[in-house]
């Protein structure tokens, strides 16, 4: 379906095309914070422009945090984006509108969500393989679940953080295998994961699960996320109940959150299950995303993972995640796990880009492995949009300090 032509200038072709119109929350001077869309270069505040028209989920714009929109589900969440289209697209509301644009650079923005419950997955095969590898050398890479179900923690959702925020180099208690006695310090082994976050809307009750057909009735849209990770503190403390605090001290997402329904252009399939899934995790064509992530490390692209080759769907992750009961509530986070492809330029975290530090990657003439004070990462997403450019997902930045 093509969208019709934006008006407002320099949006059209750009990564936040008519096409696009994510979500975020922003401030900007004195003003208390609320929701703006993005198009183009501008942030749209829709709140005094909802109020004009005197729409009746004009509060929901009102509010600090997207949660309040989140909650009102499906048929809002179209409804409100057919209005937005229409007014960055018809020439008859410009009028209205062009006094509500801000230009990006005047607004901060802040945390889109206030993020319920954050469970992290496990559903690149290449990933979880090159992970097996360096963790369990002497063993199969891959454990005896992976391939029957998306594997996942649950994670710290106060320390969710957006783009932009500095993240302090944790402490911890870390033992290299050589080393007889673990000891105490600033994680040695700083690391970054590349992920898609995906983001609840509507909740569910407790007791009942969500099914695969379920996903788009509750997930509202996604984030570009980076699962900072310590990986001397993770491989020490994680057996056997999994990752704690190598994960936990910071996640950042992007402050733009893209509807599922920009993304209709990127389903794609998944590149194929073996064995065949129990039945509550089976899911038809389409079921994958074909985005593409790019990992900057200070200014220098280190890597570009592909999305379509992850393993398991997001619509499996849900219905797993809910399959014991487990209610679901707005805000809720959940996030894929790295992204990483088959090639070594695909891989999604520095642990795999240096293969556990034996093969340091060049970036602007110096050997790197894991991340230095001062590093600043940059992790980009596009996806293919319905006009047949590409669609920004955001991005999602941040630079190391020195520990506290
Ligand atoms: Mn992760």
């Amino acid at each position: 379906m093509t969208q019709p032509t934006t008006w407002v200038d320099g949006a059209a072709g750009s990564l936040y095309d008519a096409d696009n119109l994510p979500y975020g929350v922003f401030s900007h001077g004195d003003e208390p914070p609320r929701v703006g869309v993005r198009i183009g270069e501008h942030v749209l505040d829709l709140a005094p422009v909802a109020a004009s028209e005197m729409l009746e989920v004009a509060h929901l714009f009102e509010a600090p945090e997207l949660n309040p929109f989140l909650a009102t589900g499906r048929g809002t969440w179209e409804s409100v984006r057919s209005w937005v289209t229409g007014l960055v697209t018809d020439e008859a509301e410009r009028a209205i509108v062009e006094p509500s644009l801000i230009p990006v650079a005047e607004v901060e923005m802040l945390l889109p969500v206030a993020v319920a419950d954050y469970v992290d997955f496990y559903c690149s095969l290449e990933h979880a393989t090159n992970v097996g590898k360096m963790f369990r050398p002497d063993a199969e890479p891959l454990l005896p679940n992976w391939r029957h179900l998306p594997v996942g923690y649950h994670g710290r959702a106060g320390t969710v953080v957006v783009s932009g925020t500095d993240v302090h180099r944790p402490r911890g208690q870390r033992k290299a295998p050589d080393e007889t006695t673990p000891s105490y310090g600033p994680s040695g082994r700083l690391d970054i994961e590349a992920e898609l976050g995906f983001v609840v809307g509507v909740p569910s009750s407790l007791g009942e699960a969500v099914d695969v057909g379920g996903f788009a009735d509750h997930v509202f849209g996604v984030v570009a996320l980076n699962d900072w990770s310590a990986r001397d503190i993770q491989s020490w403390e994680y057996v056997p109940l999994g990752p704690f605090l190598g994960k936990s001290f910071a996640t950042s997402v992007s402050a733009w959150v893209t509807p599922l329904q920009a993304l209709q252009a990127a389903r794609t399939d998944l590149p194929g299950q073996d064995p065949e899934p129990l039945e509550y995790l089976r899911v038809g064509p389409g079921a994958g995303l074909d985005i593409d992530f790019e990992i900057e490390l200070n200014g220098q692209t280190v890597a570009r993972p592909p999305y379509s080759s992850m393993y398991w769907a997001p619509a499996q992750m849900l219905a797993h995640l809910t399959v014991n009961g487990a209610s679901l509530r707005t805000g809720d986070l959940f996030a894929s796990g790295t992204v990483s492809g088959g090639r070594r330029d695909q891989r999604g975290s520095f642990l795999e880009l240096s293969w556990g530090g034996a093969e340091p990657f060049s970036v602007r003439g110096e050997e790197r492995s894991f991340l230095q004070d001062a590093d600043t990462v940059t992790i980009r997403a596009t996806a293919p949009g319905a006009n047949g450019g590409r669609l920004g997902l955001g991005e999602v930045t941040g630079t190391i300090l020195p520990p506290r």
